[in-house]
């Protein structure tokens, strides 16, 4: 990984699905430490944008590099920055069958070649953070959908990532769990961490966002920091998307 490498470039992204494009020339950079939002509309490409992030997608043409490597189809690379990139998705996607613990533990001791007490310890100073270390020997199905999302988000930063993906991750939560997983992110916000962030919670984009990316059918079509973009939007479309959402 280079010094002073951008963490996030995309260079004119254009996805298929079949004959379906969902991506249209899409060209964002992330920089360090910066944290991103982004929305639009359902089907716009906001998970698929994402997803081409750590190759969870295959993309058609144009560049990705992900903390100064070129994510191509060398299988080093991908590793690389699967290892240095968390995903946190709408529905928690925690192991069923094992415990808080052992969701925690498995990442790092397989791809970090961590010992298992020294994965414990980290773990539940992780399940600390998110405020849920006493359900570490519970199974997800016994925790709230909140608590999950909460496991998930320690999951995800027990690999000690350099970048933090997000897709909507309180969309399939009661509302009175929103903010509890909310809080957790503004926190790791607050704590230095690169971040993206599909969501439509627009107090959180206002809170930490340094920029908000609009996307409408698979374009970017605003890029902007959270005061001008809801202050001042400049697309009819996003004018219409923030009289919805807001
Ligand atoms: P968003 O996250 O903004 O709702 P998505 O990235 O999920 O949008 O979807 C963008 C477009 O790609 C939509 O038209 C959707 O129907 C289509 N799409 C998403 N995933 C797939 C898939 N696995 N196969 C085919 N089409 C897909
Ligand atoms: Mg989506």
């Amino acid at each position: 990984m280079t010094a002073n490498a951008l963490a996030i470039e995309v260079n004119s992204l254009v996805k298929y699905y079949g004959a379906h494009q969902v991506l249209h020339d899409v060209s964002l950079t992330v920089k360090p430490g910066e944290k991103i939002v982004v929305c639009g509309p359902s089907g716009s490409g906001k998970s698929t944008l994402i997803r081409c992030l750590n190759k969870l997608e295959d993309h058609q043409r144009g560049k990705i590099r992900v903390l100064g490597t070129e994510l191509n189809d060398e299988i080093e690379n991908i590793n690389e920055i699967r290892r240095e990139v968390g995903m946190v998705f709408q529905h928690f996607n925690l192991f069923p069958h094992l415990s808080v613990l052992e969701n925690c533990v498995l990442a790092p001791m397989l791809v970090r070649k961590i010992d298992r007490k020294t994965a414990e310890e980290q773990a539940m100073t992780y399940l600390e953070r998110v405020k849920i270390p006493q359900k570490a020997h519970n199974f997800p199905g016994q925790l709230s959908g909140g608590q999950q999302q909460r496991v998930a988000i320690a999951r995800a930063l027990c690999m000690k990532p350099e970048i933090m993906l997000f897709d909507e991750p309180t969309s399939a939560l009661d509302p009175e769990m929103i903010s509890e997983v909310l809080d957790v992110m503004i926190e790791l916000a607050q704590g230095g961490m690169t971040m993206v962030c599909v969501t439509h919670e627009m107090g959180f984009a206002r809170k930490v966002a340094d920029r908000v990316i609009f996307m409408d059918q698979g374009r970017i079509v605003e890029d902007a920091p959270p005061a001008d973009f809801f202050d001042n939007p400049q697309h009819e479309r996003s004018k219409l998307f923030l009289s919805q959402v807001l």
